[in-house]
């Protein structure tokens, strides 16, 4: 007589309890039988979410429903193939990693409301509340100065934080909660559709299968798994877009003076170039991060660099015209002298811009191939997509991670309401409501910033008349303006 599955959660933990030893039992059957050879008879073991990917999106999900009474008590795994602890943030370290996201006021209220905020390594992170936008083709430009609230203080845009710091952030909030089953170095290898057997049902459960021999059943497979998502594979579902041919350029850089904006509003600073846009986003004190989206020719050019030369065509991008960066682009060495000459010879605006850059941390400069993709649906039978598996977005307007806050913040909240209502949390009917709340929004963040680059691709032409038009217009309506800052702050 099969034994059927029981259908609420909080039945799980008995019945896979019952199974572990089962499957214990028999493994030291095969140990006995066979001492030398590899077969394991591994029976699943069963969970309520089996969450596959500890990057942001994934940790920042299994807070959100261990922070939550009413989803505290599910039986959770994380699979992570990398080792989780592997480079926990040093509050006192002068070093940054080159790796920092922009956080919305919006994902930063999500983080402190799942006390994952608390734990952040605060001297470590920089608001900033100003931006300087501009055409480098043009030179029309849009600057967005800070707003205040009520009591004076400048409102933020946005927070810089490096991603290692928020992960390890969550990391430590998930210590404080009752535990979820952690596997780190540890990977997936492949992932089935489970059967009945004599003795339980778990057809149309998926089994995820680890490169350690264990296997689990998940009630909700959650693909928190990056873009290359094996989750996503497994379930079947397309995944479109293109790739820009175009690769992010990023670095950890020292700018020049004492007082790099510490004196008024932090200011993040963007110019778009024919090939893609530079942007320079302040972390605390003196440094700042880069990055610098162009092709993937210049890219290999910039990471060949000796650091004099890597800094002098930094400081040349935020200043010379695009047919002389053009050329400085085409020079193996020398590209510091080359750059002091023609500066001298260049007009700019000197407020817009940011100060010169002074220094670049070693081995801080890398590159990641642009690209932009968007899963036809984020749900399946028994699975759910987020993050970075679920779309990938170019960096100009700094949206990824952040949409990926998005999707744990919705998702744990629809896992919380079934589980209320007395849904099966891996059905499609419990999980409708994710895919309606999330896939337009982000559709439609992936369009804007989808045109916004090809917009700005444009070297010359009636597009560049047009577009500085435009950037021109928005500077002077003041009331479109807050719209787009409202926009960058996720509000
Ligand atoms: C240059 C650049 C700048 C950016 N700047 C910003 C910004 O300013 N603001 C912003 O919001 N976003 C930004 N982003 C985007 C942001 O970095 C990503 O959206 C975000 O890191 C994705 O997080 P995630 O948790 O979805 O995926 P990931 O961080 O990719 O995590 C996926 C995890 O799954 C694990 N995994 C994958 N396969 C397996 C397997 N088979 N078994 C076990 N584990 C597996 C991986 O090891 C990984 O840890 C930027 C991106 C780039 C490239």
């Amino acid at each position: 007589m099969p034994l059927r599955f029981p259908r609420t959660p909080c039945e799980v933990s008995r019945v896979s309890s019952r199974y572990s030893n089962a499957f214990v039992a028999s493994r030291s059957f095969w140990s006995r039988t066979a001492p030398t050879a590899a077969p394991v008879l591994t029976r699943p073991e069963i969970y309520d979410v089996v969450c596959v990917g500890g990057g942001p999106a994934g940790l920042s999900l299994l807070s959100a429903l261990r922070a939550s009474p009413k989803t505290a008590n599910l039986k959770i795994a994380l699979v992570e193939g990398q080792d989780l602890n592997k480079s926990p943030v040093q509050a006192e370290s002068t070093t940054f990693s080159n790796r920092c996201s922009s956080l919305t006021p919006g994902s930063v209220n999500f983080l402190n409301d799942i006390g994952a905020w608390d734990h952040i390594s605060a001297t470590r992170v920089q608001p900033y509340q100003a931006m300087q936008v501009w055409d480098g083709v043009s030179g029309s430009s849009i600057s967005f100065d800070p707003s205040t609230t009520p009591s004076g203080v400048p409102d933020t845009v946005a927070t810089m934080t490096e991603n290692t710091n928020l992960t390890s952030a969550l990391l430590a909030r998930l210590n404080k909660l009752p535990s979820i089953d952690i596997m780190d170095k540890t990977r997936v290898e492949g992932i089935e559709l489970g059967k009945e057997t004599e003795d339980m049902d778990l057809s149309n459960w998926p089994i995820v299968s680890l490169n350690n021999s264990r296997k689990l059943a998940a009630r909700l497979l959650v693909g928190a798994d990056g873009a290359n998502s094996p989750v996503r594979t497994f379930a079947g579902i397309p995944s479109r877009g293109w790739d820009y041919n175009r690769h992010g350029v990023v670095a950890t850089v020292q700018v020049e003076g004492a007082n790099w904006g510490q004196n008024g509003p932090r200011t993040a600073y963007q110019r778009f170039l024919p090939t893609g846009p530079v942007a320079l986003l302040p972390l605390p004190g003196n440094v700042a991060t880069l990055v610098w989206s162009t092709t993937p020719e210049k890219a290999a050019l910039l990471k060949s660099l000796s650091s004099a030369d890597f800094i002098a065509m930094v400081n040349a991008a935020f200043r010379l015209l695009p047919v002389d960066l053009d050329y400085l682009h085409t020079m193996k060495s020398g590209h510091a002298d080359e750059f002091a000459w023609r500066e001298a010879n260049t007009a700019f605006n000197s407020e817009r811009i940011p100060q010169k850059i002074s220094a670049v941390q070693d081995g801080s400069i890398a590159s990641f191939p642009l690209r932009m993709r968007h899963a036809d649906t984020y749900i399946g039978h028994r699975v759910a997509l987020l993050g970075d598996a679920a779309h990938t977005i170019h960096p100009l307007a700094g949206q990824g991670l952040n949409q990926g806050l998005g999707d744990a913040k919705s998702l744990a909240k629809h896992i919380s309401f079934s589980l209320s209502v007395g849904k099966d949390i891996g059905s499609n009917w419990a999980l409708d409501a994710y895919n309606a709340e999330q896939w337009s929004k982000n559709n439609a963040m992936l369009g804007t910033v989808d045109k916004l680059h090809k917009l700005y691709s444009a070297g010359s032409g009636p597009v560049v008349w047009a577009r500085s038009l435009g950037l021109d217009a928005v500077d002077k309506l003041g009331f479109l303006k807050s719209f787009f800052m409202r926009q960058a702050a996720g509000n």
